[in-house]
């Protein structure tokens, strides 16, 4: 645990490239720390008034000139100066930017490091906003969430988590938890004299609905983290049942943008899809055979553990084959081997047999359930496959605007741990425990949801979080 208020405004000057690596019209190469005004002077000329410095020039104002190393001129370019504490860091800062290129932007970082700087580390300037108290560990993490947002909806629960909704919601229950512990520890000071200043009635009150808040949030996990991460779905079904042809239908136009993301484990970038703002991650096609329990291999297990990680499976069956009655009765019993999860029979091929109709009215009476017909081939049906995908994760997009909403595992443990605490302090109350102990409860409670937004600060936590940023973030 460390005091924030103790930790020094200025820290020492990293530099760091903040664009992609690549070609591009331009690239900005950023500073932050202390001197970083004078280390910029050493290397740049102004265009204009070349007599006067940047250590002397107001904040938030841009520079046109020439970086020189030495006698060489390095690229023409414009230099942004923030002044602490009105910058992203709090400290003083400087951007510059150059033209885009790896070999360009090489050079100009080069040369701030040859003249003072340290190389920044992942992260490094988010984490010194966050260290300065420019903004909490939340939106810290928002930023994170922002940069990496693939779908609109991931987006704008970034956003809206950035503005501060979680924190404010958070903020406001540490409070009258505060006001809670404070009023215990009061009578524990005074516990000689028996005194109580709430009656536990009061107190039993608040602490249930500080519960009921918190497992509220808690819940809200489930969504979000659809939003964010988007909609695990599985294809499965026989081999050749039209899977792989399914998948890059589906993929087909509306693939997501591939990127590839240091540090995190969203590789998986390359399989999704978005469909009126929700995401759709597509893990990999399972290939399901009937088995025989016992000679369940490698494979098909592998299979079915899919299926139960999977928020929505599609059940794919080939209407044309001779065995198309046969494959209702897998779906059905994959149902009932995994009740929790939505799966959707898909009717695959339509285009192959004529009385394609007449089969999928059979097949919807045997499962007892509505089916869609594709031709995966020809992309018919595909339209209203999506459309039924969407309002089997229903309620998603009506949530996009949802104020609060947790979409990180760290939140919702710590959320979890924190309405654990507050069972147990409210148990107590009604067991008339001693005050000692509910106040502990309490207080844990208190440190749960403090650790959050960072008002209790974790440096193992710290180091996970910002780690994951890529360099001059
Ligand atoms: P997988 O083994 O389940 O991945 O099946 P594939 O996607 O490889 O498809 C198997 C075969 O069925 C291929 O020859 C596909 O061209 C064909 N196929 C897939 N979808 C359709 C469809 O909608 N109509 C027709 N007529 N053939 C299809």
């Amino acid at each position: 645990m460390s005091d924030l208020s103790s930790l020094p405004v200025q820290g020492e000057p990293v530099a760091a490239v903040a664009t992609p690596v690549g070609v591009g019209a331009l690239a900005v190469v950023r500073m932050s720390g202390e001197g970083v005004l004078a280390i910029a002077d050493r290397v740049f000329t102004k265009a204009r008034s070349p007599e006067t410095l940047l250590a002397d020039s107001p904040g938030y104002t841009a520079h046109f000139g020439k970086l020189y190393d030495g006698d060489s001129m390095i690229d023409e370019v414009i230099v942004l100066v923030f002044r602490s504490p009105d910058s992203f860091t709090v400290e003083d800062m400087v951007e510059i930017t150059c033209h885009g290129g790896p070999v360009v932007t090489k050079h100009v970082l080069k040369l701030l490091l040859d003249n003072g700087c340290r190389l920044a580390e992942p992260g490094e300037f988010t984490r010194r906003a966050f260290l300065n108290g420019r903004i909490d560990l939340l939106q810290a993490e928002a930023i994170g969430e922002m940069i990496h947002a693939r779908s609109e909806s991931a987006y704008r629960t970034a956003v809206n988590q950035m503005k501060g909704t979680l924190s404010g919601k958070l903020n406001s229950l540490r409070e009258q938890l505060l006001h809670s512990c404070a009023l215990l520890e009061l009578e524990l000071d005074f516990s000689e004299e028996d005194v109580e200043f709430q009656s536990r009635e009061e107190l039993s009150g608040q602490v249930d609905m500080l519960q009921k808040e918190v497992e509220k949030l808690v819940e809200s996990y489930q969504h979000g983290r659809l939003l964010s991460e988007g909609v695990a779905t599985a294809i499965i079904g026989r081999p050749n049942a039209g899977k792989s042809t399914l998948l890059n239908a589906l993929l087909g136009e509306e693939r997501a943008i591939v990127s590839h993301m240091p540090g995190t484990t969203r590789d998986y970038i390359e399989e999704c899809f978005i469909h009126e703002k929700t995401m759709f991650r597509l893990t990999d096609t399972a290939g399901l055979r009937e088995v025989d329990e016992e000679v369940e291999h490698e494979g098909v297990r592998r299979s079915y553990q899919k299926i139960a990680e999977a928020d929505l499976v599609l059940f794919l069956l080939d209407v044309g084959s001779d065995m198309y009655e046969e494959e209702v009765v897998a779906a059905t019993r994959l149902r009932e081997r995994y009740p929790e999860t939505k799966l959707l029979v898909v009717a695959n091929k339509i285009d192959s047999v004529e009385d394609s109709r007449r089969r999928m009215r059979i097949l919807e009476e045997k499962a007892g359930s509505r089916m869609i017909g594709i031709s995966a081939l020809k992309q018919e049906g595909l339209g209203e496959l999506k459309a039924e995908m969407n309002s089997m994760v229903e309620g998603l997009d009506k949530l996009h605007d949802a104020s609060v909403l947790v979409t990180s595992m760290r939140h919702y443990e710590a959320l979890r741990n924190a309405a654990d605490a507050l069972r147990n302090a409210r148990e107590l109350i009604e067991a008339q425990s001693e005050t000692e102990l509910i106040a502990f409860e309490l207080r844990s409670a208190l440190d749960y949801v403090g650790e959050i937004t960072g008002k209790v600060v974790n440096e193992e936590v710290l180091n996970v979080i910002f780690g994951q940023f890529c360099i001059g973030k």
